[in-house]
């Protein structure tokens, strides 16, 4: 039996979990695609929302969250699993047909060089595609002393995210110390009034507060049903 023609937009994806949800199939060719890199642990509506306003503002045609499996500056710090990480990101994206989740990092052993990722992506979608990688402003603080900047700098551009009271001054006044050639390849989104941080939720579930509208539903009970961020750290 054929499909409705609005199904046919979409393929069924399939989850860690063993449900399957739906995408929009796009034609990605030449086209703007979003990579969504942090650490997220866990996940909250300030990365949802980042990815959206980015999606809408900059027309990717899809916005791929990719976990950090060991983030390089971070080393032997972060606690949660990264499994664990996916598949919390895997509950907060189902919803969103634009958004869409890869295990490339975790799954990648070693640390999480931002060049290997853009790479990856760069022989996934082919030259012309034009990548952005789309982060916390603060997250982009040290990026001169990233794994192969410059080679990260003609692979994809970057859409820093920046909230009230977050590093998007400090970062555009390193920036202007560029040369053109690279400050061109940044872009600021603000999200003003979602100063929601990883950080805090993790304190507020360390120390018995809600989380309730700071994180997707599923999210929460994913959290509560196994247990994590029970201690504070
Ligand atoms: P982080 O230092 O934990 O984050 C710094 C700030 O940015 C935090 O306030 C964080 O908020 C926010 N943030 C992080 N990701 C975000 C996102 N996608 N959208 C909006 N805000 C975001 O940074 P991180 O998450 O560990 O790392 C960010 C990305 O940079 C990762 O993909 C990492 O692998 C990459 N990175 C690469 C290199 C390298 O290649 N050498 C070096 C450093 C980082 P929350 O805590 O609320 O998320």
């Amino acid at each position: 039996m054929p499909l409705p023609p609005d199904l046919r937009d979409y393929e069924w994806v399939n989850t860690t979990f063993g449900f399957e949800v739906p995408k929009l199939k796009v034609e990605t060719a030449g086209q703007a695609i979003g990579i969504m890199g942090g650490t997220f642990d866990p996940v909250h509506y300030g990365h949802l929302v980042a990815a959206e306003a980015a999606r809408h503002r900059f027309g990717l045609v899809t916005v791929v969250f990719v976990p950090a499996g060991c983030p390089p500056h971070k080393r032997g710090l972060v606690r949660t699993n990264p499994r664990e990480r996916y598949r919390l990101t895997e509950l907060a994206t189902c919803s969103n047909p634009w958004f869409r989740v890869s295990p490339l990092e975790i799954d990648r052993p070693g640390c999480s060089y931002t060049i290997d990722t853009a790479r990856a992506f760069r022989a996934l979608y082919g030259p012309d595609a034009r990548l952005y990688f789309i982060t916390g402003a603060d997250a982009l603080l040290e990026i001169m002393t990233w794994y192969r900047v410059e080679e990260l700098l003609n692979e994809c551009q970057f859409i820093a995210v920046t909230r009230p009271g977050y590093g998007g001054d400090q970062l555009r006044a390193i920036i202007d110390e560029w040369p053109a050639a690279f400050v061109s390849r940044f872009h600021f989104l603000a999200i003003p009034g979602l100063a929601i941080s990883s950080t805090e939720i993790r304190r507020r579930l360390g120390t018995g507060r809600p989380i309730k509208y700071l994180v997707p539903e599923t999210v929460e009970n994913y959290i509560r049903e196994v247990g994590l961020y029970q201690t504070n750290a």
